[in-house]
């Protein structure tokens, strides 16, 4: 190739050596044959002038202009040649230059050859170009290896693409949509990306559910999410941004995966969990009625003293039973609470001494049942108004105190409580233990499972929600329960809680003992007997409503201290009765509701102005307990 070029280059020269040889002597010749035409009319000319002036003409006047422009005619032509001959030269150098480079070009060229020659008969390179080679090679082969991975990833994206059961589409960030995915060509019955585009760009309302968002997405450079429906089928949208690894956004990618049949799940799941509850709390309702009155009836019976013997011992199982009972749909209702994720405890004032002697109290009646022996021990300074949620606290001690019981068939139970008082809080552990059948290690994990009984145990009677429940509670409480027990030698379980101690001024003002003028809501008869009967035992003056109207008349005309009130009337509920107090009367007569239903979290009460909640089946301890609270009010 470079010896073509000085090839070239030679023909060039000779080329241009011919044109100046040309030029040259056309010249001369020009200039010679202008000289000759010049002489001939000077010579005419002066041979005229001198013909004119002096009438006739010599040779002399001939020769002498033709001598003289003979002498100036090679002069001109000498410095003509003169010009033209420096031309050349700079010419001639000119051309040596060109050759100089052209040989330098070639030596080059040269090199290159070498080099590239050497490179492919693989020879012994110098150290330098050695080293310089394995760079070389090292760029390429990284190079072809990014390349490699590229086409693969690419590859991949499209296969991706194209085989997602999610619909895909992408756009630029100006709005031009750059692709899409065959499920969503088959989504939309169109045949390619440009019938999308017109489809998408014809419809405002498609383009929306498909965009929607782009720009918060472009703004905050972040995913986003949500849903749509698209020719009757429920996506999820997700949003991403195509960000590059410098950093620069290039495009949006939004999937869309189909939910159909998880939102159809969904509703079902949602529609039967309703039911489901409503289910729970009709029952509570309608089974909380009758157990109330076994529980309250059976309670002013035995304390009445008028059954004796056998008598008693039968009254008492009746009372203990339907307890139980009670406890049972407690420990549902609240499983119900913590599936639907509502459950929460609520903390009260709670006279500690009276709720360690209705424990006593419960628990020697349940013992007694079964003939078995029971110890109950106290321990340490107990305070004697702390903060807790009483009845979650006793359906975890009720529990544990009838597990006991159950799987014991002699020997006894015994329960502690040792009570320590740090500062302003009050440390609690209560210790159940029992001489039974006991636990198998490997079990002790696994009965806090939901509906998980023991194997060998499922003769006697239980549900299997009581302990999952019950360590539900002690998590609310911040609590600990542990669990110790050895096979045919019994059960301990201890439970340890921090409660705060309420001031001792609220004490004093409670312990006033005066009698209140209660309005008692309540529409079942059965119900009226029970809680009217207690509240007179305990020295309180009752009037009775039954629907709303009466309420709102009877608390117009008269003058109360306190209003209970049912949750369930025939023409109101118990909720719309608070609100009309309130509204119609600007009542501040503190009001309790008195209910069966325990689904209500106690914040809708609060909501309401309803300042406490008492569960039925009512029992003498508990409403004793929870009217002393404003007895000291006035
Ligand atoms: P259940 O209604 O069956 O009593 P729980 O959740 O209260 O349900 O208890 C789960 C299982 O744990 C029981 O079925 C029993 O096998 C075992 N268990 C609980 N307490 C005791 C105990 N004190 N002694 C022996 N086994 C017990």
């Amino acid at each position: 190739m470079a010896d073509l070029a000085h090839y070239e280059n030679k023909k060039t020269t000779f080329k241009q050596r011919v044109q100046l040889w040309l030029l040259r002597h056309t010249l001369s010749t020009i200039t010679t044959v202008l000289g000759i035409i010049l002489t001939l009319i000077i010579v005419v000319t002066h041979c005229l002038i001198v013909l004119v002036i002096n009438k006739r003409i010599t040779y002399l006047d001939m020769y002498l202009p033709l001598i003289s422009t003979t002498v100036f005619l090679p002069c001109l032509v000498v410095v003509v040649n003169f010009l033209y001959g420096s031309i050349e030269r700079d010419r001639e150098e000119l051309h040596s230059l060109q050759k100089k480079e052209s040989a330098l070009k070639n030596s080059l060229a040269r090199t290159y050859i070498t080099i590239i020659n050497q490179r492919e008969k693989n020879c012994t390179l110098s150290k330098d170009h050695a080293k310089l080679r394995g760079t070389l090679d090292s760029v390429i082969e990284k190079r072809n290896e990014a390349e490699t991975k590229l086409d693969e990833q690419v590859s991949f994206f499209s296969a991706t693409i194209e085989l997602s059961p999610d619909i895909i589409i992408y756009r630029n960030l100006e709005g031009k949509i750059i692709g899409c995915n065959d499920n969503l060509l088959r989504l939309l019955g169109a045949k390619s990306r440009e019938e999308v585009v017109q489809l998408l760009n014809s419809n405002a309302q498609l383009k929306s559910q498909f965009f929607q968002n782009d720009e918060a997405v472009i703004a905050s450079r972040s995913d986003c999410m949500y849903e749509t429906t698209i020719n009757g089928i429920v996506y999820q949208m997700r949003k991403r941004p195509a960000i590059t690894p410098k950093g620069a956004m290039t495009a949006i990618i939004t999937y869309g995966h189909d939910i159909t049949k998880l939102k159809n799940e969904q509703d079902l799941l949602e529609k039967t969990s309703r039911e489901k509850s409503t289910f729970i709390s009709t029952l509570s309702h309608e089974l909380r009625t009758p157990l109330n009155g076994i529980v309250g009836l059976s309670d002013i019976l035995l304390q009445n003293g008028h059954f004796h013997g056998l008598d008693e011992r039968h009254l008492k199982a009746i009372n203990v039973s339907a307890v139980t009972l009670g406890n049972i749909f407690n420990d549902v209702i609240d499983l119900n609470k913590m599936e639907r994720r509502t459950f929460v405890v609520t903390e009260e004032p709670v006279k500690w001494p009276d709720f360690i002697d209705d424990l006593e109290t419960l628990a020697t009646l349940m013992t007694e049942q079964k003939n078995l022996s029971f110890t109950f021990k106290k321990s340490g300074e107990i305070p004697a108004l702390i903060e807790t949620d009483p009845t979650r606290l006793r359906q975890i001690l009720w529990n544990l105190i009838g597990n006991a019981t159950k799987f014991t068939k002699k020997g006894g139970v015994t329960v502690e409580v040792h009570n320590q008082i740090v500062g302003e809080q009050v440390k609690v552990s209560f210790v159940i233990s029992d001489t039974g059948i006991g636990i198998p290690q490997e079990e002790h994990d696994k009965i806090f499972g939901l509906y998980y009984q023991v194997a060998g145990t499922k003769q006697s009677t239980g549900t299997g929600i009581g302990l999952h429940v019950t360590r539900n509670y002690v998590d609310a409480f911040h609590g600990t329960i542990e669990l110790e027990s050895e096979v045919g030698k019994g059960t301990t379980f201890t439970l340890h809680f921090t409660f705060a101690i309420v001031p001792e001024k609220h004490v004093e003002e409670e312990t006033v003992n005066r009698a209140l003028r209660v309005l008692l809501v309540e529409d079942v008869d059965l119900n009226i007997l029970v809680a009217k009967t207690m509240l007179e035992k305990l020295g309180h003056i009752v009037s009775v409503a039954k629907t709303g109207k009466e309420t709102l008349e009877i608390f117009k005309n008269g003058t109360f201290d306190l209003v209970l009130l049912d949750m369930q009337l025939p023409d109101m509920n118990g909720l719309q009765i608070a609100d009309h107090l309130i509204a119609d009367y600007h009542s501040t007569v503190p009001m309790i509701a008195l209910t069966a239903n325990v689904v209500n979290t106690n914040q809708v009460y609060t909501d309401h102005h309803i300042e406490g909640v008492m569960s039925k089946p009512l029992t003498a301890s508990k409403l004793a307990a929870t009217l002393k609270q404003y007895q000291g009010k006035n």
